[in-house]
C-alpha cells in the first residue's frame, strides 16, 4: 500500500467527475485523518457516534462529516448539527426523530435512506419494497428539519462479481423509480452512496454518486 495521500489520489483518478469520495476514518485516529485531510481531502465517514463526537472537536472546521454506521434514536441529538450528511436512516422512527432533534437544534439534517439489498441478514436497512411505500405514502410530506438527498446502499459481502453489480443494480433502479416515478415531485433527491473498497469501481459503472472507501486509503483497520 502507498502513502494515504496516493491511495486517495489513486481512488479519485478512478471516479468520473461527479461522483464523491467519502473517507471512511472510522477506526483511525486524529493525526491519520489529518494526513488525508492535508491532502486536499474534506469528506469523512464515522459509524460510532462516540467515536465521531471525540474527533469531531479535534479537527478541522471544513471536515463534510457522513455519518454511516447504524444510528440510536437516543444518540441523534449528539451529531445533530455536527454532521453534513446522515447515509444510514434505516428506519422511519428514526427519520422522525432526526426531524425532530434538527427542528430543536434549528439546524436541517441532510440524510440518505438506507437500503438492504445485500443477501445477508444482519444488515440494516429498508427492503426496497418498504421504502417505495414510505414514499408512495408521501411519509416525508411533515419533514420540517430534514432534507432526504438519496439513497445509501451495500453491496452482499461476496467475492461474486456478478451478484454484486446485481445488487447495486436493485439499489440504482429503486433510486429511479422512486425520483422518476413515485416523487417526481421531490427536489434534491439525487444522490446514490455505493461502493466499498472491495467494490467501488462496480459501484460506479452501476450509477454511484458517492463511494465510501476506508481500507483501500488507510489500510485494514484495528478494532
Ligand atoms: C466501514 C464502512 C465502509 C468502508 O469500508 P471499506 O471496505 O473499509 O472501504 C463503507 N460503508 C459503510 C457503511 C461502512 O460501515
Amino acid at each position: 500500500m502507498g502513502t494515504i495521500a496516493e491511495n486517495i489520489n489513486i481512488v479519485r483518478s478512478g471516479l468520473p467527475q461527479g461522483v464523491e469520495l467519502c473517507a471512511v476514518s472510522k477506526f483511525h485516529d486524529v493525526d491519520t485523518i489529518r494526513q488525508a485531510y492535508d491532502s486536499g481531502q474534506r469528506c469523512f465517514g464515522e459509524s460510532r457516534v462516540q467515536e465521531f463526537v471525540k474527533k469531531f472537536d479535534h479537527l478541522p472546521d471544513d471536515i463534510s462529516w457522513h455519518f454511516i454506521g447504524h444510528l440510536q434514536t437516543n444518540k441523534v441529538k449528539q451529531i445533530v448539527g455536527k454532521v453534513a450528511l446522515i447515509e444510514s436512516v434505516d428506519t422511519e422512527r428514526l427519520l422522525y426523530v432526526i426531524d425532530e432533534e434538527s427542528r430543536k437544534a434549528g439546524v436541517v439534517t441532510r440524510l440518505l435512506m438506507q437500503l438492504h439489498v445485500a443477501r445477508e441478514e444482519t444488515k440494516f436497512g429498508f427492503s426496497i419494497d418498504e421504502l417505495k411505500e414510505f414514499f408512495i405514502n408521501r411519509k416525508y410530506e411533515n419533514l420540517v428539519a430534514t432534507h432526504i438527498c438519496g439513497v445509501m446502499g451495500m453491496a452482499s459481502n461476496v467475492d461474486d462479481e456478478e451478484r454484486i453489480r446485481e445488487d447495486f443494480r436493485l439499489i440504482y433502479s429503486t433510486y429511479r423509480e422512486i425520483k422518476e416515478h413515485i416523487s417526481p415531485e421531490l427536489c434534491g433527491f439525487d444522490m446514490v452512496s455505493m461502493g466499498m473498497s472491495g467494490d467501488w469501481r462496480i459501484a460506479v459503472e452501476e450509477g454511484s454518486t458517492l463511494v465510501r472507501i476506508g481500507s483501500a486509503i488507510f489500510g485494514p483497520r484495528q478494532y
